[in-house]
């Protein structure tokens, strides 16, 4: 990967930031390679050749933390624990890091408790939030990570595009920015939408217990849902999800 000159010299420098904020396809790459530079004990970081550098390359680095949700919703709960650890000296590198994929499944709970952890945490603690909507984290996670683009055109996330009809449903989004998302939905086919709504659902679900409003937004997409069984377009699935929104 042929990374920005500025962020090599920062890598080499021991100088990185303590937040950022990463998209674009070969977002996980950088990711990878940041974290190593982070804890590399080589002369120019990442060297790739020092015991650090070998350990994050094959994700063993006790100090190199993944948090990947697999479409889940990260849980506040797992995030209070990736809280406690956080103050838990690294155990061999200078740094601990945190490498939260899909971090726009995180919900408002757990974007809150990190965005404290990148306020008031130890030092030694770097986060880098991966995600494919960075639209869908809270402003003050935003404003306070350096935003890096890997290379590579975003994929057409599904995960984010249910997360994304989630947060609109939940934030009242203005009718017309939700009503140009919908039209884009009826260019979607049918299975795509069923998995779009199935990932909504997950977020609703995980939103509920500090939204209620999340539960009666489930209970009317419920029959679009189940809709998604039969044969009806994807133009008719994406006007009824409009018609309960
Ligand atoms: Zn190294």
């Amino acid at each position: 990967m042929s990374l920005d000159e500025a962020l090599t010299a920062r890598m080499a420098r021991r100088k990185l930031a303590h937040a950022y904020l990463i998209t674009g396809r070969d977002r996980s790459a950088l990711a990878d390679t940041l974290a190593a530079a982070l804890v590399c004990t080589g002369e120019r970081p990442p060297c790739g050749q020092c015991n650090a550098c070998r350990k994050a390359a094959q994700n063993i680095h006790p100090d190199v933390v993944r948090v990947d949700p697999e479409g889940e919703g990260l849980k506040a709960e797992a995030v209070r624990a990736l809280r406690s650890d956080a103050f838990i000296r690294p155990n061999e590198a200078e740094r601990k890091v945190y490498i939260l994929c899909h971090s726009e499944l995180l919900n408002q709970t757990g974007q809150n408790i990190l965005l404290k952890l990148i306020e008031e945490g130890p030092a030694y603690a770097a986060f880098l939030f991966l995600t494919p909507n960075p639209e869908l984290l809270l402003p003050t996670i935003r404003s306070r990570c350096e935003t890096l683009r890997a290379p590579g055109e975003e994929e057409r996330a599904v995960t984010g595009d249910g997360a994304r009809l989630a947060e609109f449903i939940l934030n009242k989004t203005p009718p017309a920015e939700t009503l140009s998302f919908l039209v884009g939905l009826e260019k979607r086919d049918r299975k795509e939408l069923a998995a779009l709504l199935e990932e909504t659902a997950a977020r609703l679900t995980a939103a509920a217990p500090e939204r209620p409003e999340a539960l009666a937004a489930l209970d009317r997409l419920a029959p679009i849902r189940a809709a998604c069984e039969f044969n009806i377009s994807a133009g008719h699935l994406a006007g009824w999800i409009a018609s309960v929104l």
